[in-house]
């Protein structure tokens, strides 16, 4: 068999097991949550409350991953909605603001002065940008420098986020779009995959360019819409 066509039944299996358990999973959760909510305002004393906000966190970590379960797994409804790539970073720059702030990481950001439309539901597209930034920033644990750019060529509008972190060498980047492969401590190692997934039900490309000890570059490729919506 083909390697690509394994890897395909492989997504194809992850997505059905998701699918099928997702809510199964996370009626259970919000049980749970609700449980812990309550003993935690029974329970004052602080080595009690801080057991009880490592649940919460490991709970929300199981919430996040049987969402993104579910965005690999079901091949995603592409939306009609178009909106201006400036307009939708512009939205997200004071959450990634304060997340590079966190990070001690300086931000630039540098918007085309093109029309520049793509056909992409916002929350998809803000998933896809959080995603990236999430990396470049986990990417500089000494600080450095996030960049994102906006740009459109005839064709295509292209969002690039770039930084200033450790980089990648060949046999990661070969992996990153490996369901569960992550070199981080508390990594899912569905993010990037989430992105393609997301990107292919819109004719969209990601590509990575990375150097180790120099950064990466990710960038995102929508086919551009013309008109104005
Ligand atoms: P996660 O972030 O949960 O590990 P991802 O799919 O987002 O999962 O990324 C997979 C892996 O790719 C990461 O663990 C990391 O090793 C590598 N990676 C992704 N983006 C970057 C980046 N900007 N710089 C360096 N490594 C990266
Ligand atoms: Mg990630």
């Amino acid at each position: 068999k083909e390697l690509a066509q394994i890897e395909a039944d492989k997504l194809k299996l992850i997505g059905t097991i998701a699918a099928s358990t997702a809510h199964e999973i996370r009626n259970p959760l919000t049980g749970i949550k609700g449980f812990i909510a309550l003993l935690s305002d029974k329970y004052k004393d602080d080595k009690d409350q801080y057991y009880f906000s490592l649940i919460q966190t490991e709970v929300n970590r199981i919430n996040a991953i049987v969402s993104e379960l579910l965005i690999i797994g079901k091949p995603t409804e592409a939306s009609t909605e178009i909106h201006h790539v400036n307009d939708v970073v512009a939205e997200m720059v004071p959450l990634i603001e304060s997340e590079a702030h966190l990070y001690n990481v300086g931000l630039r950001i540098e918007l085309t002065n093109e029309s520049a439309f793509v056909k992409l539901s916002k929350d998809h597209f803000k998933q896809i940008i959080l995603n990236l930034v999430k990396n470049a920033l986990e990417a500089m644990e000494k600080g450095g420098d996030l960049s994102i750019v906006t740009e459109v060529s005839a064709e295509f509008v292209l969002l690039k986020v770039t930084d200033t972190g450790k980089g990648m060498p060949l046999e990661v980047l070969e992996k990153v779009f490996t369901p569960f492969f992550t070199m981080k401590e508390n990594g899912t190692g569905l993010g990037l995959l989430v992105c393609k997934r997301i990107l292919d039900s819109y004719g969209g490309r990601l590509f990575l360019l990375s150097e180790v000890g120099k950064g990466t570059e990710a960038t995102i490729q929508l086919p551009r819409v013309i008109s104005s919506p």
